[in-house]
């Protein structure tokens, strides 16, 4: 049955959706603040990158000017310019030894005076810096050399390497920073490197000066983007966590609304799937088909055909019940219609409405769209209202009844004998027929109390001069019994089983 079928691989995939429309917009979320994370990144290393540089370039320059002081007195005597020498040491703050060098040899040392060692110029990036290990002043510390020449003259002054790994250190803070002359580097911690830059892990910046010859590399160990996600995003967290479980929500929502029977209904609908099938109505003392009641069918492309009690209720319910009525009714036109003029008296067309029905006056157009495409005066339109579910006697509900009897149509009261009409009701609404229900017809011959009622009830329908329809007849004594005690219509399975629109018409022919 097409309602309530759920198996659980349906329900599988309703879950699984459901949780991907929770997991997506907080897999999105996540994906753009782990990309926001690491852009933060990447700007602040190359900001520390920019100022590990300036900060390099102040202290080169102050350097670089103690050896252009120093540069026109090479080729003098050391012993009357060690003095220079040394005052350039005392005076500048990063300038921690000069020398003069002529026809690249030192010959003049600010810590030893005349003094003798051949240098390279090749040692020196451009000419000009050089970052060593150590010298034989300082055998465990690092130091920066700045080189100037001009001729056979020249002059060098160094550069602790504790001030470079102090600039480092403090510049860098949680940044991992390190500084490239040449073929050499030097990290925080002041250790000296043969080779190419250290590659960080996260948000690597290499930043080269435009005025010396050297190179700072920042970045961030491995890891570093979660611990900023986590040390800066836990509000956006709680923000993605709730949107995800609103996401899931409206996922579950629209999911159930899709699966909702209403919804299925609708569906089936559009898909032309309820469709009309006939059941013959006889008259009681000929036999012959006078009419037939429409009953509606759920041709489900899985179900195969659906019984109407096990969705009428849904169609009611989701006031479905209207449009599907107006299409039953296109339907049965379009089949009988081209039967017209074989009919010798009006027949009979029984078309079942419900409460939904009688809001409003759209069944009148219905009604009157339905008896023009017969040929006039070939069928009589009989709708059924069920016992169980009587109208309120409104003046719209009136209004409506006399508009439909003035078009021709006919009011039967189905299931008789199930409610309670009383019989100012069954006036007020100008009744034509009484169809009594199947259960007393059941009861022939079987149940004294019933037929009791049944001979009721076909008195009063004399009285009150309507018409009577006994349904469920399943046998000729039930047959017998209802044509002997002046029942002028029969409908069951003995005359015939409601049946498909071409069966319906192919039988019609021999009846
Ligand atoms: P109903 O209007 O009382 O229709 C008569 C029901 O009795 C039909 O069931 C019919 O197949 C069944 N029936 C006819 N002869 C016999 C018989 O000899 N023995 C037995 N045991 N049953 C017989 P069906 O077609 O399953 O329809 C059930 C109900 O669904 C209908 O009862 C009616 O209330 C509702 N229904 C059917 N089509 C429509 C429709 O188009 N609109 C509305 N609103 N309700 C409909
Ligand atoms: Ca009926
Ligand atoms: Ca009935």
């Amino acid at each position: 049955m097409p309602l309530n079928v759920k198996n659980r691989r349906k329900r599988g995939v309703r879950i699984a959706v459901t949780v991907l429309s929770g997991l997506l917009p907080v897999l999105l979320g996540f994906a753009i603040l782990y990309m926001q994370a690491e852009r933060t990144l990447q700007q602040s290393t190359r900001l520390t990158a920019e100022e590990a540089v300036s900060q390099f370039e102040l202290m080169f320059d102050n350097t670089a000017e103690a050896a252009r002081e120093l540069l026109p007195l090479a080729g003098q005597r050391c012993n009357d310019v060690k003095l220079a020498l040394r005052e350039q040491v005392t005076r500048r703050p990063f300038v921690r030894s000069t020398n003069l060098v002529w026809d690249d040899s030192i010959y003049c040392s600010s810590l030893f005076g005349d003094y003798q060692e051949k240098i390279n110029a090749g040692d020196y990036t451009q000419g000009q810096l050089s970052l060593m290990k150590s010298n034989k002043v300082t055998p465990d510390s690092a130091l920066l050399v700045y080189r100037l020449s001009e001729g056979q003259r020249g002059a060098l002054s160094a550069l602790d390497g504790y001030h470079l790994s102090n600039v480092l250190r403090l510049i860098g803070r949680s940044t991992l920073l390190a500084l490239q002359v040449g073929p050499h580097w030097l990290a925080a911690d002041g250790q000296f490197h043969d080779g190419a830059l250290p590659l960080f892990a996260v948000a690597q910046n290499e930043l080269a000066s435009s005025r010396y010859a050297f190179t700072v590399a920042a970045g961030f160990p491995e890891g570093e983007t979660w611990r900023y996600m986590k040390s800066e995003y836990p509000p956006l967290f709680s923000l993605l966590i709730f949107f995800g479980v609103v996401s899931g929500t409206i996922g579950h929502v629209l999911q159930r609304r899709a699966m909702s029977p209403s919804h299925e209904m609708q569906r089936a609908m559009e898909a032309g799937e309820f469709i009309p099938f006939f059941q013959p109505v006889v008259h009681g003392d000929s036999k012959q088909w006078s009419g037939c009641e429409v009953l509606m069918r759920w041709n489900h492309p899985k179900e195969g055909l659906v019984r109407p009690d096990l969705f009428i209720p849904f169609a009611e319910y989701s006031g479905l019940i209207v449009p599907m009525t107006r299409s039953l009714m296109q339907q049965t036109a379009a089949l009988l219609a081209p039967l017209s003029s074989s009919f010798r008296e009006p027949f009979h067309i029984g078309i079942n409405i419900t409460a939904s029905h009688c809001k409003n006056l759209d069944l009148i157009e219905d009604c009157r769209a339905f008896i023009q495409a017969f040929a006039p005066g070939s069928i009589s339109l009989v709708l059924e209202l069920t016992e169980r579910e009587l109208i309120e006697p409104t003046a719209m509900t009136h209004q409506l009844f006399e508009q439909l009897h003035e078009l021709g149509v006919m009011i039967a009261i189905d299931d008789f004998g199930t409610g309670h009409s009383s019989l100012g009701y069954l006036r007020q609404f100008n009744v034509d027929f009484l169809k009594i229900d199947q259960s007393f017809v059941a009861m022939i011959g079987v149940d004294a109390l019933s037929r009791h009622i049944l001979d009721s009830i076909i008195e009063l329908s004399a009285k009150l001069d309507l018409g009577i329809v006994a349904e469920g007849v399943e046998t000729t004594e039930q047959s017998d019994y209802l044509t002997a005690h002046g029942v002028n219509f029969l409908q069951g399975y003995l005359f015939g089983r409601p049946m498909p629109g071409p069966e319906f018409i192919n039988a019609l022919s021999h009846h």
